[in-house]
C-alpha cells in the first residue's frame, strides 16, 4: 500500500452540521481507544507508505501524552517518506502538541477554520474564533511547519458574497500552500437538517450556491491557488498526494473507528461506534465490519467517478494499463454524449469535466453507472 488513513473520533464539541463518526470526548475510553488503535495498525505489519492522514473527529482533541503515544507507535511501525497530515482544530493547536506532531515527522497540517466569521462560526458550532486562526498559523510558521492547508465551506446558513470576499482577503494575508473549500452539505442527523426541516434555517440552493462556488474558483485562481479538484486549490506543487491516492482509485489502508480501506479489489469498512471498536479488537483482534468485493464493473465506475473530480481527469493509458481494456470499449457511447453535451472534454489522453460539467458533476458522474 502507499497510503494510509486513521482516524480518531473524538471531539471537544460536537458541531451542527456534522455527520462525520465522531463522539464527545469527555467520559470516553480515549487511552482503550488508542490501544485498540495501535493493535489495529499492528495488523498491517511494517510498511513505507508515501503518505499517512490522521483524521477525525479531532486528532488534536487527544492530550500531549495520547499523541506523543499514537505517533511514536506509528512512526516505530511505519515508514512515511512523502506527506504526513495531521488535522487540526485552530484553538486546540498549543505549541505543546504542535511540538509532538513535528518532532514524529508530521510535515503537513489540514486547519479546520471553515470561516473567518466570528458569528458564523458560532452557528457551526465551532470552538475557535477568528483569533485562534492567527494564533495557530503563527505557531506553525514560527516552528516552520509552512505546509498547512485552511479547510473553508462556503454557502453556510446566513453566508453573504462579503463572507467569501473576507475569507479570500484572509487567505491572501496567510498565504497558505494549500485550500480545500467544500459547500455545506445538510446531512440527515445533524441540528442543521433537524433546524431545515422544521423550517428554522435556510441555506442557498442552486443559482446563488452555483454563484458562490464561481467566486471561489475565480477569488483563489486570482490569488495563485488555481483548482486541481472539484473543492480542492493549491499553489504549485502543493497539491494534497494523501487525498490524490483516493481520486486516482489506488489502495490505501484505512484504521480507526468507521474507517474505510481499499486494496485494489475490495473496500473494507471498519466499526463504527467506538466501544464496539475497542471491544471487537480485544476479543477478535478484527474491527472489520464489512468487506466488499468489487466487480469489474464496480471499478471501471469508481475509477471514473473519482478520476473525474480532479481537474486533469482519467488517464486514458493508466485506464487501459489498469484494467487491459480500453475506455472507450466500456464508456464509448457516454463519453460521446457528454463530449458532445459539452459537459466533458478528451485533450492529451485525458478525460475530464468542462467547467459547466464541473458545476453538475453528480448528474456527470451517474452517466458512468453501468
Ligand atoms: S466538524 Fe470536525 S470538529 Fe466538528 S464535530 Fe465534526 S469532526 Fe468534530
Amino acid at each position: 500500500m502507499d497510503s494510509m488513513y486513521v482516524h480518531i473520533p473524538f471531539c471537544n464539541r460536537i458541531c451542527t452540521y456534522c455527520d462525520f463518526n465522531k463522539v464527545l470526548i469527555k467520559n470516553q475510553p480515549v487511552d482503550d481507544y488508542i490501544s485498540a488503535l495501535i493493535n489495529e495498525l499492528k495488523t498491517y505489519g511494517k510498511e513505507t507508505l508515501k503518505t499517512i492522514y490522521v483524521g477525525g473527529g479531532t486528532p488534536t482533541a487527544l492530550t500531549v501524552s495520547q499523541l506523543d503515544r499514537l505517533l511514536k507507535f506509528i512512526t516505530e511501525h511505519f515508514t512515511v517518506t512523502d506527506e504526513f497530515t495531521f488535522e487540526a482544530n485552530p484553538d486546540e493547536l498549543t505549541t505543546e502538541k504542535l511540538d509532538v506532531l513535528n518532532n514524529y515527522g508530521v510535515n503537513r497540517i489540514s486547519l479546520g477554520v471553515q470561516t473567518f466569521n466570528n458569528d458564523l462560526l458560532k452557528v457551526l458550532g465551532r470552538t475557535h474564533n477568528f483569533d485562534d486562526i492567527f494564533k495557530s498559523v503563527n505557531h506553525l510558521e514560527k516552528i516552520g511547519l509552512t505546509n498547512y492547508s485552511l479547510d473553508l465551506m462556503y454557502n453556510l446558513p446566513g453566508e453573504t458574497f462579503e463572507d467569501i470576499d473576507m475569507s479570500l482577503k484572509y487567505v491572501n494575508e496567510l498565504k497558505p500552500k494549500h485550500i480545500s473549500w467544500y459547500s455545506l452539505i445538510i446531512e440527515p442527523h445533524t441540528v442543521f437538517y433537524n433546524k431545515i426541516k422544521q423550517g428554522k434555517m435556510t441555506i442557498a440552493g442552486g443559482f446563488e450556491e452555483g454563484e458562490k462556488y464561481d467566486k471561489v474558483i475565480s477569488g483563489l485562481d486570482a490569488l495563485g491557488y488555481p483548482q486541481y479538484e472539484i473543492s480542492n486549490f493549491a499553489k504549485a506543487e502543493y497539491e494534497s498526494m494523501h487525498n490524490k491516492t483516493y481520486w486516482l482509485n489506488e489502495p490505501y489502508i484505512g484504521a480507526g473507528a468507521g474507517s474505510h480501506g481499499y486494496t485494489g479489489d475490495e473496500r473494507y469498512y471498519n466499526i463504527k461506534p467506538v466501544n464496539h471498536y475497542i471491544n471487537n479488537m480485544n476479543e477478535h483482534g478484527s474491527v472489520v465490519k464489512e468487506k466488499l468485493l468489487l466487480t469489474q464493473n464496480d471499478k471501471f465506475e469508481e475509477e471514473m467517478f473519482l478520476g473525474l473530480r480532479i481537474n486533469k481527469g482519467v488517464s486514458e493509458a493508466r485506464f487501459l494499463e489498469k484494467y487491459s481494456v480500453p475506455v472507450d470499449a466500456v464508456y464509448g457511447d457516454v463519453l460521446k454524449r457528454l463530449v458532445e453535451k459539452k459537459l466533458l472534454t478528451r485533450k492529451n489522453g485525458y478525460i475530464s469535466l468542462t467547467e459547466a460539467g464541473r458545476m453538475i458533476g453528480n448528474d456527470v458522474f451517474v452517466e458512468f453507472l453501468l
